[in-house]
């Protein structure tokens, strides 16, 4: 198992809390943006059909290291992208930690303990 070194860019296959499997990555430069985006690829059309203001799609590039997400900048960015694309995740579980009982964890150590030995 070698890693890539931190950094490198290249994203994550992990699967999502709602049992889909999802690609991570860090994408942009200066502002990076943490994505979750649905592994299924997608043609760019298809991808551009299912964009919504707030749900990008994403611009996959195959690498040694595995798929590397890039922002699809409409100036730079060719209408008739060969490669394959990924739209953001749209994760159906609900979310984590709101009906969590609170439980407030006390450690309580007698003082006399501390004073032992
Ligand atoms: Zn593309
Ligand atoms: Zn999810």
């Amino acid at each position: 198992m070698t890693r890539p070194p931190a950094g490198s860019g290249g994203a994550r296959r992990v699967r999502c809390r709602c049992g889909r499997t999802v690609l991570r990555q860090l994408v942009g430069r200066r502002a990076a943006l943490d994505v979750t985006a649905d592994a299924d690829e997608l043609t760019a059309a298809a991808a551009a059909e299912l964009r919504e203001p707030n749900r990008l799609d994403w611009c996959v590039r195959q690498r040694k290291s595995g798929p590397d997400l890039a922002w699809v900048d409409r100036r730079n960015h060719p209408a008739g992208c060969p490669r394959p694309h990924v739209i953001d995740h749209k994760c159906t579980a609900p979310p984590a930690a709101a009906s969590r009982p609170r439980r407030t964890r006390t450690t309580s150590v007698p003082e006399g303990q501390l004073t032992l030995g």
